[in-house]
């Protein structure tokens, strides 16, 4: 493979996963704010609601490739029993908030990920595109998790307003970074997402299954990813041995 400028990486599944309970306690977290806030739904009919809209809403997100965002979800869901408040309202926005509070003490790097960073940071600019619905919340799991000295430049879809694979983000990325596309590796653990969206982009995908190799139990999300066949001439990688033994050969 060409030898690279610049290497760019996804987060979610890719330098850390979220606990498996997180989705558990951030609806948890959310309820108790709604019911503090003296919106009274019961917990397990207005978590079916608040799913089905989170469906609803990825999808669409999924198809046009525009951002959407938790608020939406919430609000949808409380109208479905009767209470007409609008997304922008400060009570959802706290109980969103509280929603992602579920994040930071539940995630954790991949074994390895910033001996890695650092050994990479020392030959290579490197980047980060995030699809996450809350800016906000996304750079608050990259503080906590220790990974903003390691990046020149990280791009959260919520503050794009757009979404991998979409042109737009990665457009904004290849620009941010200061090196031609074509020069910039990006790793990522979604075949849609990360690596027919980097080559639709003009950069070189690689792709991770590091979390499914080693088991590393992982929080899901709403919907899954977009189903895609495995382009067979984008390498893979298992471990972060194998990415440094990639860019060695
Ligand atoms: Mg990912």
């Amino acid at each position: 493979m060409n030898q690279p400028k610049a290497i760019g990486f996804d987060l979610f599944n890719t330098l850390m996963t979220a606990h498996p309970n997180t989705m558990k306690e951030a609806h948890e977290n959310q309820m108790r704010v709604l019911h503090e806030e003296k919106i009274e739904v019961e917990p397990e009919p207005f978590g079916k609601a608040y799913m089905e809209a989170a469906i609803k809403f990825i999808k669409a997100a999924h198809k046009d490739g525009r951002e959407t965002h938790n608020s939406l979800w919430v609000a949808e869901a409380l109208q479905s029993f009767g209470h007409s408040l609008s997304p922008e309202d400060p009570r959802i926005a706290r109980a969103v908030e509280a929603y992602f509070s579920a994040f930071y003490p539940n995630s954790k790097l991949i074994p390895g990920t910033k001996e890695l960073l650092a050994e990479l940071g020392e030959r290579y600019p490197l980047g980060m595109i995030t699809n996450f619905t809350d800016g906000p919340a996304a750079r608050h799991i990259i503080e906590v998790l220790g990974l903003n000295p390691f990046f020149r430049h990280v791009i959260v879809s919520a503050e794009v307003g757009y979404r991998k694979p979409h042109p737009h983000i990665f457009e904004q990325f290849v620009e941010a970074m200061c090196v031609p596309a074509d020069q910039i590796l990006f790793v990522g653990d979604d075949l849609d997402a990360d690596v027919q969206g980097s080559r639709d982009a003009g950069m070189q995908p690689v792709l991770t299954t590091c979390v499914d190799d080693a088991k590393i139990p992982a929080a899901k999300t709403p919907l899954s990813p977009v189903e895609k066949e495995y382009p067979d001439d984008v390498p893979r990688i298992s471990t972060w041995q194998d990415l440094l033994d990639l860019l060695e050969a």
